[in-house]
């Protein structure tokens, strides 16, 4: 039980391909809760039948996510006890959870995850990329206008980089990321778990190039390198030397630094001493 007599929300990780990935601790609390909250009952159905799960089943999508997660919630204040499943992998990442989560916070009830399979860890470890470091970015946003933000974004991002993609999307989605990031190292790890399971290292335009050809098929997760954080720092210092001294002192003040403070960054950012800033300034008054 959770807070006075409330349920609890077990989040379940599911296998993404691979059935024998589900952990023992999620079966025994698919037996043991009173619900589970499916995003697809008739995907999970098969993953119940096969281990044998006999559980009152009802959908949880993006479609119901907010008037479902107040039903729900309802039933754990009652002190049922709810697992949540998605079609494969981790509630929440890229799937509808994260609204139930929050939710349920709010209303003080206790929420659990139990750990388990995900596509976008899966693929970092095994993408032979920097894995100390990485960003995940789900899905690249469908919008126009919020897919050059994030591309932008993603432009001098000097961590590893990972992204979902539908195999039908593949080729405009490396095309965009070869045009905004240049042509970077990329792993493209598809079907993992699976059979057909596999690790295609490129760089960006060799990749646009294969996939031009021989036509994307499966489950993908891309896998991109950062930018070189020393190629970055140069690229940052000549945009600062691109500015006068002024214009540059002006972004710290503005920042409510002080002028001590903001003559020191100014001298860091463009590698010279506190003293030739000053002076330089005192010349140019
Ligand atoms: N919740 C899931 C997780 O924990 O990874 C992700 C769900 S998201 C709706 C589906 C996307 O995850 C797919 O389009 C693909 O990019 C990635 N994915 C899921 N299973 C995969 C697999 N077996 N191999 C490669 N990518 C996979």
């Amino acid at each position: 039980m959770g807070s006075e007599g409330s349920g609890i929300l077990y989040l379940c990780a599911t296998p993404i391909g691979n059935l024998g990935d589900i952990s023992l601790r999620i079966l025994d609390t698919l037996r043991e809760v009173d619900i589970i909250a499916c995003e697809d009952t008739r995907n999970s159905i098969k993953l119940f039948n096969h281990f044998d799960i006999k559980k009152p089943l009802t959908s949880y999508h993006e479609y119901n996510k907010y008037d479902k997660a107040r039903e729900l919630i309802a039933k754990l204040k009652e002190g049922k006890n709810i697992a949540l499943v998605t079609d494969a992998g981790t509630p929440g990442i890229s799937d509808p959870g994260e609204v139930l989560v929050r939710e349920c916070m709010d209303e003080g009830i206790r929420v659990t995850s139990l750990p388990g399979p995900c596509a976008c860890i899966t693929a970092l470890t095994m993408s032979g990329l920097a894995t100390r470091r990485f960003v995940f970015e789900a899905f690249l946003p469908a919008d126009k206008k919020e897919r050059a933000l994030i591309l932008k974004e993603l432009e001098n991002e000097s961590r590893t980089m990972i992204i979902y993609e539908a195999p039908h999307h593949l080729v405009k989605t490396l095309n965009e990321l070869y045009e905004t990031l240049g042509d970077r190292r990329i792993s493209l790890c598809r079907e993992l778990t699976k059979r057909y399971e596999e690790v295609k290292e490129f760089t960006l335009s060799t990749a646009l190039r294969y996939y031009t050809s021989n036509e994307p098929k499966g489950e993908y997760v891309l896998v991109i390198e950062g930018k070189d954080r020393e190629i970055l720092e140069k690229e940052v210092r000549d945009g600062f030397l691109e500015m006068s001294l002024e214009e540059h002192m002006d972004i710290y003040l503005k920042q409510g630094f002080d002028n001590k403070e903001s003559m020191k960054k100014v001298a860091k950012d463009r590698g010279i001493s506190k003293r030739d800033v000053y002076n330089a300034l005192l010349k140019n008054n």
